[in-house]
């Protein structure tokens, strides 16, 4: 498939793009819920629902283990970037691979 400028694309196609994206994201999201044990699903409602999607796809091993490690530190920092970008426990294991460093 051909990839245009992207200047040549109208609003009308791209919001039709991102709804078609948002679709096709809930279709893959149901499969993937339904594959999950009652104890994720119940820990992936506490999770910000902006963050879901990472959990979903790390649970479903489907991403690198750099999206685990990442997930991880945004649960540990209450999914707040500067926390991981500034934390000073240098004693963690994923110190010095966590996201968001300087
Ligand atoms: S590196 Fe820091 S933010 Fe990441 S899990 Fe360890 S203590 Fe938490």
């Amino acid at each position: 498939m051909a990839v245009g400028n992207l200047k040549d694309v109208t609003p009308e196609a791209r919001a039709k793009g991102i709804e078609e994206s948002k679709k096709r994201w809930e279709s893959e999201k149901a499969v993937l819920i339904s594959g999950l044990t009652r104890k994720i699903k119940k820990y992936l409602e506490g999770i910000p629902t902006n963050h879901q999607k990472l959990w979903l796809q790390v649970y479903s091993g489907k991403l690198h283990k750099s999206a685990a490690i990442k997930a991880k530190c945004l649960d540990c920092a209450c999914y707040n970037k500067s926390e991981i970008t500034n934390c000073a426990v240098e004693t963690c294991p994923l110190w010095h691979v966590r996201p968001y460093r300087k």
